[in-house]
């Protein structure tokens, strides 16, 4: 089926990396290759703090990286969790995806396969995020005892901003890839595995549905199955908004009634993008504020628009 291609993003991603992959889309690239590369693009970047290179390490200085990413033509998946020291996770998970029959990576054996299938290795940890968290230690340390689960409870009391990549894309032949990579939350604690690289939770794509990535407090997509709820709800015939709003609004009563004491607050928000099976694209908050881009292939350059924040 022939159709007009259109990408779907966080704002966070520079318009030219979008509007890139929109001028391979027009050259008839697909929807899988243009997702990788905007998102290996994101992941070399280094004033983008929360994903690959430069991205905020765990509460013992080690930057774990996550990804996932999907293929709406097939359901198949591949995703990586806690990552450490290669330049492009988002590609391990496609290779997840394409050489194993699993779906998820974690840890050391997510490091022995990126090893094995010749995946660049890199130092992802930037000077600038070393200070930063070496100045955020400095801050929360009380005696040298200090375990990492005291640290990492206190060095959470204040968050950093959080700007996972998310890119959803439909190509010219109607097939819709999403890709998400991150750094996670920072100062976590080690091995601690957002929403990000859970099919479901924080990446879902259905080519006959649509698809949707999340972005935000990662604790509280992964408890309601936030992706793929957003897809399964125009599976049964929501429109796009209803289907953003009922998720956004599931997701506000789970961090409106949390406590600083489990870690979630009012202060924490989600955004989720979504986008139906014709692609029409939408992105729904529990803030208001932020924003999200899109670009079709009648677009030079992404636009920018503000999320909904449903009632
Ligand atoms: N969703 C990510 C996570 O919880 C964080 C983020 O969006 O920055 O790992």
């Amino acid at each position: 089926m022939a159709s007009a291609p259109v990408i779907l993003a966080n704002a966070e991603i520079r318009d030219e990396f979008i509007a890139d992959g929109m001028q391979r889309l027009r050259r008839g690239a697909s929807a899988g290759d243009v997702a990788e590369s905007i998102a290996c693009a994101v992941e070399d970047d280094p004033d983008e703090h929360t994903v690959g290179y430069s991205g905020w390490p765990n509460i013992l200085g080690e930057v774990e990286l996550d990804a996932s990413f999907m293929d709406g033509a097939t359901l198949r998946a591949g995703a990586v969790a806690a990552l450490k020291g290669f330049r492009h996770p988002i590609s391990v998970a496609r290779q997840v995806m394409l050489r194993l029959p699993h779906v998820l990576l974690a840890g050391e054996g997510a490091a022995r396969f990126a090893i094995e299938i010749g995946a660049e290795r890199r130092d992802m940890l930037s000077p600038e995020a070393q200070a930063a968290w070496q100045q955020r230690i400095a801050a929360v340390v009380e005696d040298e005892e200090d375990d990492a689960i005291t640290l990492t409870v206190r060095a959470l009391r204040e968050r950093r901003g959080s700007d996972t990549m998310n890119v959803i894309v439909r190509d010219a032949a109607g097939n819709i890839c999403s890709a998400v990579s991150t750094s996670g939350i920072a100062w976590k604690y080690p091995g601690r595995v957002g929403d990000s690289p859970i099919i479901g939770a924080g990446n879902y794509c259905d080519n006959r549905y649509g698809a949707a990535t999340c972005m935000g407090l990662g604790e509280a997509a992964m408890r309601i199955g936030a992706a793929v709820q957003a897809v399964m709800l125009m599976r049964l015939g929501w429109s796009l908004e209803a289907a953003g709003c009922e998720v956004v609004r599931q997701l506000s009563e789970l961090l409106g009634e949390s406590t600083a004491e489990n870690h979630m607050s009012r202060a924490d928000w989600v955004r989720i993008l979504v986008m139906d099976a014709a692609g029409n694209v939408g992105a729904f908050a529990t803030r208001l504020g932020l924003r999200y881009k899109v670009q079709t292939a009648d677009d030079s350059y992404p636009l920018t628009r503000e999320v909904v924040c449903p009632a």
